[in-house]
């Protein structure tokens, strides 16, 4: 980005919930059924059909406005959107207008949320996008377009959505990738939502514009749709806030618009010129009476889940795990489990951490596993630890152990007893070994003796392999070491 312009960008993101049922009726909510099997009149857009609310959904909202520390409405409501498309039966929507369930809050930027390329360069660490509010509504259906014909799916007609508004905090599309990243850890932590972008179940628009750096006035806003991941959105933001700063720059004017990204070809569309600001004609809905929150709030906090911030901070305290480390355990749900379970009542945390991060990650990628099918028992990996921390075997037996622990799933005990594999501790014994190395290698022992302690590691490395790795490293060297002296 031309470091003469700022970008100033806010996101759009609607959420599925993960509820049984619609919105406003018993309908079921499922992905990816034949279409137009999951309707009644109230989700088709009958006249006259009555819509009664789910309170799961208005419950879901309130954890993820609690998550991301939002003042919970006292009482929201209900208000019609007027509009007319095809996928809009009733010529509106259930929306909340002026009295939306959440206010204010934010996203939480942590390091890991960014980019992989771009955590090294972060600009403004510990960063939180503010949110403007949380409201609830209806999904409209799906249209879809074949060859000749169109089709209308009202499956998703009225399933429970979600609306988080961003203020326009977000400078660059880094920053964006890193709002959408951790909005979605936290909609997973509370259990509210899937939100796979791929499936449809978080969608996200983008308003973005630029301005010469030193002046105060916003650049024109341009809105962006069909942004289908969260990489894509990085992409988007990155070729259009170019593709604004080359037309002002070169003393063009833009025009309100919103664009398409087209993702195959790497570049934003014109869809639609904004001649005038909508007006929906919002309403309240006469169906539906205001909700007072009170209970709903009561219920959410007592099932409120720590936050992703929590957790990695309980991860350093509590296991003793380094702060990347706790923050790369807590990013996925599904790892974290599985290293709480084998670090719980175990005083080796921050071994465990390491085996987990290490050995059992490139274990899970070169087998193209992931850890929820993981065949090491929690509890297994533990004792594994506990092995090599009691000196019962070394490292290089350890990691054979470990190979045979990934493959087959079995007790460590058993495999150490099975192989044979116990550690040499008794010192008379290594010490042998040493006097037949100290003999073999007198090259290596003058090195030694002149000053060249890196001939010490090659010494130990004999001894290791004359005791065919059985030997106990530390005490090998040591061993040498006495007896060089
Ligand atoms: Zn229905």
């Amino acid at each position: 980005m031309s470091s003469d312009y700022i970008a100033i960008v806010g996101l759009e993101i609607h959420v599925q919930l993960k509820t049984h049922s619609k919105m406003f009726c018993a309908c079921p909510v499922e992905f990816g059924a034949t279409p137009n099997t999951h309707t009644c009149p109230v989700c088709l857009g009958l006249p006259g059909a009555l819509p009664v609310m789910n309170e799961e959904a208005l419950r879901l909202t309130i954890l993820a406005g609690l998550m991301l520390h939002c003042k919970i409405a006292d009482i929201c409501k209900f208000d019609r959107k007027s509009y007319y498309y095809p996928d809009v039966a009733k010529n509106y929507q259930i929306s909340q207008y002026d009295m939306p369930l959440c206010l204010g809050g934010g996203i939480p930027l942590h390091d890991l949320a960014y980019p992989k390329d771009a955590q090294k360069t972060i600009a403004n660490k510990d960063k939180v996008v503010r949110l403007t509010r949380i409201h609830l509504e209806e999904d409209v259906a799906k249209s879809f377009h074949l060859e000749n014909t169109s089709g209308i799916d009202f499956n998703r007609s009225g399933t429970p959505l979600m609306e988080i508004v961003t203020e326009a905090d977000i400078d660059s599309p880094e920053e964006a990738f890193a709002c959408l990243t951790s909005l979605k850890q936290h909609l997973l932590y509370a259990g509210v939502s899937d939100a796979d972008m791929e499936k449809g179940q978080m969608r996200c628009d983008v308003n973005v514009s630029v301005r010469p750096k030193g002046t105060e006035k916003f650049g024109t806003k341009i809105e962006l749709k069909n942004l289908n991941t969260i990489s894509g959105v990085r992409r988007a933001l990155a070729y259009e806030i170019e593709r604004q700063i080359g037309i002002v720059s070169a003393g063009g004017s833009l025009q309100q618009e919103t664009r398409r990204w087209d993702d195959d070809l790497g570049e934003t569309q014109l869809m639609r010129v904004k001649e005038s600001a909508h007006d929906y004609r919002y309403f309240p809905d006469p169906d539906l009476m205001p909700v007072k929150t009170t209970e709903l709030l009561a219920v959410a906090k007592s099932v409120l889940p720590e936050t992703p911030a929590q957790k990695r901070t309980r991860y350093e305290n509590d296991f003793g795990v380094s702060s990347y480390d706790a923050a790369v355990l807590a990013d996925n749900l599904d790892l974290g489990s599985y290293f709480e379970r084998a670090a719980t009542n175990s005083p080796r945390g921050k071994q465990i951490a390491n085996w987990i991060l290490n050995d059992l990650q490139s274990a899970l990628s070169a087998a193209g596993q992931s850890i929820a099918t993981c065949a090491i028992l929690p509890s297994y990996l533990d004792a594994l630890v506990a092995f090599v921390a009691d000196g019962k075997i070394n490292g290089k037996q350890a990691k054979e152990v470990f190979a045979e622990m990934f493959s087959t799933g079995r007790d460590p005990a058993v495999i150490v007893e099975e192989k044979g594999l116990k550690q040499e501790s008794d010192a008379g014994a290594i010490g042998e070994l040493c006097d037949q190395v100290i003999a073999a290698n007198p090259q290596s022992v003058a090195d030694y003796q002149a000053g060249k302690t890196a001939a010490l590691n090659f010494l130990k490395g004999q001894v290791m392999k004359l005791s065919k790795g059985k030997a106990n490293p530390t005490l090998a060297g040591e061993l040498l070491a006495q007896k060089l002296n």
